[in-house]
């Protein structure tokens, strides 16, 4: 299995480079070479499997002979006994033809573990085989770097540098990163907005000799690693509710564009999905693009549901890449000019081919508060403002009645307690299996949003750790 750039400049290869890699040295996004899929009779006999058996089976297709499959069984395994629920992600019944898709059983209480547990093994397998030591940059919008601090937290091949932005995330999300006392662990508070964090670490990956002198690499929602993994539970939630047999709908609180794409994967993987709906909250340019055909960069506001609060969807490359049929000249050069001057009109075909699969829809803060209350009152079940984004955007999908709606439940309400208070009148209660961090010290460093005020620190952690 191969992989190439969305930009067509670098040169074709393997997963574990890839997945080492991040972003390819022309600027672009590593996808297959060629789709890799299942038949229909292999899709079918996921019924009754583990959840990490399918995700050996599935992250298998893409992993090609890179690791033994032993192997990658057993990292499956390990990575998924760390979820508090036996079913990992259970799907639970919220209407007639409604479901909701729990993904936020995992350590840090959102979907982000479902990649991240697996990533970290995946780095700790391979570095210890290339004697080599890595520094690992995240920037995130509030879960990536919990779950990532949490999955490489005291591994020997790897030192993490979570950067996130001051002020814009919960107080819950940022203790998942800062109380961590493990050496290999720096927090960055940067002053500046999500998209600003981002930038600094792509900047940060341009600079050659800064990439080579920490041996840094990326585990962001482009890494392709995440993708794969992500693309596990489409298939045991559509197995679940009668694929191959049946097609199913998803709507997919969206931000990076990362999750809503591995539902893309999964389609190109042989798994009859109707459709997908990117729910986004007032932060709408993937809903703008899918409905208007306009991908326009705007300004990034603070809502409830923050790890959404993203106006760059990195992800959406690869999905444009597809639609200009895989042509990776008009690819690099839409996202040049999208970087110059944050504008990028769809090609009307290009736009016409993601309709027939993506819908976009954009929810209010007033929509996302009255969701949480209603959803509480219809159901008894308490969810977060991400999933309540979702709830409000799947009142939108026009599936017939014989097809099922998902609606991914990213996070647990306890990681977002001030706003589900504020929208249910109650505070909701964190589960048992997670530590109380209220009371453990916080370590973190403040820094501007400057790219080589980050830099400067990075290297001397990685020179000192
Ligand atoms: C990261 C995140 C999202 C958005 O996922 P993307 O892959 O970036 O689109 C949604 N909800 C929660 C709770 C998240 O942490």
């Amino acid at each position: 299995m191969r992989y190439v750039s969305t930009r067509g400049q670098s040169a074709p290869i393997g997963f574990l480079d890839a997945v080492l890699a991040g972003l390819a040295p022309d600027g672009g996004l590593y996808v297959p070479s060629e789709w890799p899929s299942f038949r229909s009779s292999e899709i079918a006999a996921f019924a009754g499997k583990s959840y990490a058996e399918v995700a050996a089976a599935v992250v298998g297709k893409f992993v090609g002979d890179d690791i033994p499959k032993e192997d990658l069984a057993q990292m499956c395994e390990e990575a998924y006994a760390t979820f508090a629920h036996t079913a990992v992600v259970p799907l639970k019944q919220l209407g007639p033809n409604q479901f909701l898709l729990e993904l936020f059983h995992g350590p840090t209480l959102a979907f982000k573990d479902v990649a991240m547990q697996l990533l970290g093994r995946l780095y700790d397998y391979v570095l210890e085989r290339q004697s080599r030591k890595m520094t690992i940059i995240c920037a995130t919008s509030g879960d990536t770097g919990g779950a990532a601090v949490e999955a490489f937290r005291g591994r020997k091949n790897a030192r993490i540098v979570a950067l996130f932005p001051e002020g814009r995330i919960s107080a819950v999300q940022r203790r998942f990163m800062t109380t961590a006392t493990d050496a290999n662990v720096a927090c960055i508070s940067v002053l500046g907005s999500f998209d600003d964090c981002q930038a600094i670490v792509k900047q940060a990956f341009q600079d050659d000799q800064f990439r080579h002198g920490v041996d840094l690499s990326g585990v962001n929602s482009i890494n392709w690693a995440r993708i794969a993994a992500q693309s596990v539970y489409y298939f045991t939630a559509a197995v679940a509710l009668g694929a191959p047999a049946r097609e199913v709908a998803f709507v997919v609180p969206t931000g990076n564009f990362g999750d809503a794409y591995a539902a893309f994967v999964a389609k190109k993987l042989g798994l009859p999905i109707h459709s997908i709906t990117a729910a986004t909250n007032s932060n709408d340019i993937l809903a703008r693009a899918f409905e208007t055909g306009r991908y326009t960069r705007g300004a990034v506001a603070a809502t409830q549901s923050p790890a959404m609060d993203i106006q760059v969807a990195s992800n959406f490359e690869r999905l444009y890449f597809e639609a200009v049929r895989r042509d990776a000249v008009e690819t690099e050069r839409a996202f040049r000019a999208f970087a110059d001057t944050g504008l990028l009109d769809i090609p009307p075909a290009a736009h016409a081919w993601m309709r027939e699969l993506f819908r976009g829809a954009s929810v209010s803060e007033a929509d996302t508060a009255k969701t949480m209350l209603s959803t509480l009152n219809e159901t008894g079940e308490i969810v977060d403002p991400h999933t309540a984004v979702g709830l409000a955007a799947a009142r939108g999908v026009d599936a017939k009645p014989s097809v099922p709606v998902v609606v991914l439940s990213t996070a647990h309400p306890a990681k977002f307690p001030e706003a589900v208070e504020a929208a249910i009148g109650v505070p909701p209660v964190t589960p048992r299996a997670t530590p109380d961090l209220s009371k453990k010290p916080e370590k973190f460093e403040r820094l501007p949003a400057d790219g080589a005020a980050v830099k400067a620190f990075v290297r001397t952690f990685a020179a000192t750790t």
